[in-house]
């Protein structure tokens, strides 16, 4: 990106929004150069960050990138990773600062906050009056509003109700020509408050999983719901075969036909539960004579979280009903140990982070979202690879979160970091971590699953196998949109910066 453009456009902004927004030391802008991934991409350094308080001021800084063709990438939390948020050198959009609760209005169960706006923060809020926001994801970051909508997230905590996209009402977003565009069936109506109806086309959807590309996100109205009251979980204990995951998958795919028993559900894979054991218990021995064992012994493991509102006894009939099922598919309780865990993880408590680090955790390496059936064949060729690639299968992990719309595999290299004590042979080991998630990627996709965020890193994949004419049409309406190209250019299926670079 051509200097002279960049130090015009923060004179011209500083002087519009105000000088303490607009920053431009080196230390900090090199501070906005990496994320969290595996994959540890090093982003190019922006040419400023800056720090908008109002819509007002994110219509100034999108009229300005307009003016000169500077690429603008917003961020929130910068915990997603895999390269979604490289600024091309241009500007970064902090939404730190934007970060309100606009309203909460009970009677139409709904809440509207700032694109800036932390997740966990505002559930703090909605929890003191007995309400919640659901769909989060297990992890304490400073995920914000803005960005649950750009990544429809949804996973651990939000297995139960679906991906974010089922719980927005509507948007806010400043689109690439300056212009503020409201979204939402209801709010085309000036007099109507927030509620889901549908008397005109709703654009919302395409802000959902657009990271970024379609506009920038200033306010978000959320469906909310009443705190449950009740809880009861349980342990559903697979044989730890291809044939027991089959079995397991088939059994959460059934319980998700009976409305009164959805629930969390997460399974573990008998590796996932042999690392845990190795927590529980100190033991180091990963040995091969060892492994059979302990496989038996852990097994593959469903957890079911239930919830209700009216009585402990409704929670636990829902578990015994469950239970039922689950014996049809050769499933066999054992208890509460790590439901319980993960249900408390859930509200805070810490453990299962614990565990998660002591097991030597490395990262998360991808997310998929794939179909109840392909799931177990999925799984197989996972275990393949890793046995292929000779990497140590007590250190992998797969958990799933099963949900209302499909299984949400995460897919996790562990790390005996401990136990190595050449940086060569560490190096080398991330090496095949990586060729891992490569070839998870590639058979992710012939299964029949689709990506969690296409990012950067799903881009070459997905490319090669998306229907053209979708294509076409996708990238046309991102020229309405944003006609310059300069919102988050290259990322997802669009296409990449054209700016001169000096
Ligand atoms: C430990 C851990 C556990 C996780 N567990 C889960 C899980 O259980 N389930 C799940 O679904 N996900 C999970 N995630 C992923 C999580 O959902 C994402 O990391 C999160 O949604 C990203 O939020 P963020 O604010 O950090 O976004 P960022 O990483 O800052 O941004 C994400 C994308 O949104 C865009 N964006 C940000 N703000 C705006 C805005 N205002 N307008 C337009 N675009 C915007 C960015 O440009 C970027 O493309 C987990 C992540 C971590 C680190």
């Amino acid at each position: 990106m051509n200097q002279n453009i960049i130090s015009e456009a923060a004179e011209v902004l500083r002087s519009k929004i105000g000088a303490t927004k607009v920053l431009t030391d080196e230390f900090i802008r090199a501070s906005y150069n990496h994320d969290i991934s595996l994959y540890a991409y090093d982003y190019s350094i922006p040419g400023m960050i800056i720090l908008p308080e109002s819509v007002e001021d994110v219509q100034t800084i999108v009229e300005e990138a307009n003016r000169l063709h500077i690429p603008v990438v917003a961020i929130g939390g910068n915990t997603f990773g895999n390269g979604n948020i490289e600024s091309n050198q241009g500007i970064v959009v902090d939404f730190s600062k934007m970060n309100k609760i606009l309203e909460i209005d009970e009677s139409n169960m709904t809440f509207t906050v700032e694109g800036g706006a932390n997740i966990h923060a505002v559930n703090e809020t909605l929890h003191k009056m007995g309400y919640c926001y659901p769909t989060y994801p297990l992890c304490f970051g400073p995920i914000t509003f803005g960005s649950e909508v750009s990544k429809n997230s949804g996973g651990e905590v939000g297995s139960m109700f679906g991906h974010v996209a089922k719980r927005v009402i509507g948007l806010e977003a400043v689109v690439g020509t300056g212009d503020v565009i409201v979204t939402g069936s209801s709010n085309t109506l000036k007099t109507s408050p927030n509620f889901i109806q549908s008397s005109l086309p709703d654009l919302t959807g395409v802000f959902i999983s657009a990271e970024g590309a379609f506009g920038l996100i200033t306010k978000v109205t959320m469906q909310m719901q009443v705190v449950p009251k009740y809880t009861a979980g349980a342990d559903v204990k697979f044989e730890p075969t291809k044939e027991g995951f089959k079995a397991a998958c088939e059994f959460v795919n059934e319980l998700r036909n009976y409305k009164g028993l959805i629930c969390n559900a997460h399974l573990l894979d008998c590796y996932s539960g042999w690392l845990d054991e190795r927590f529980f218990t100190g033991s180091t021995d990963i040995s091969a004579e060892v492994e059979e064992e302990a496989l038996q012994r852990a097994g593959h493991i469903v957890l079911l979280e239930f919830e209700g509102y009216t009585s402990q006894e409704e929670c636990d009939r829902k578990v015994t009903d469950a239970l039922k099922i689950a014996e049809s598919h050769s499933g066999v309780y054992t208890g509460t140990m790590m439901s319980d865990i993960f249900a408390r993880a859930e509200h805070g408590d810490l453990k299962l982070t614990e565990i998660v680090y002591a097991g030597g955790f490395v990262g998360c390496m991808i997310m998929t979202n794939t179909p109840y059936e392909k799931m177990p064949e999925l799984y197989a060729a996972w275990l393949k690879n890793v046995e292929e690639l000779g990497l140590p299968k007590p250190y992998t992990s797969m958990i799933v979160a099963m949900g209302d719309d499909c299984c949400m595999p995460f897919y996790y290299p562990w790390h005996p970091r401990r136990e190595l004590s050449e940086e060569a042979e560490w190096n080398a080991t991330m090496e095949k971590w990586r060729e891992l998630a490569n070839r998870t990627y590639e058979d992710a996709l012939e299964t029949g699953s689709v990506p969690y965020a296409v990012s950067r890193k799903w881009k070459p994949y997905l490319l090669d196998k998306l229907d053209k004419g979708y294509l076409s049409y996708i990238q046309g309406v991102k020229k309405l949109f944003d006609p310059n190209n300069i919102f988050n250019p290259g990322v997802s299926v669009f296409e990449e910066a054209e700016h001169e670079s000096n």
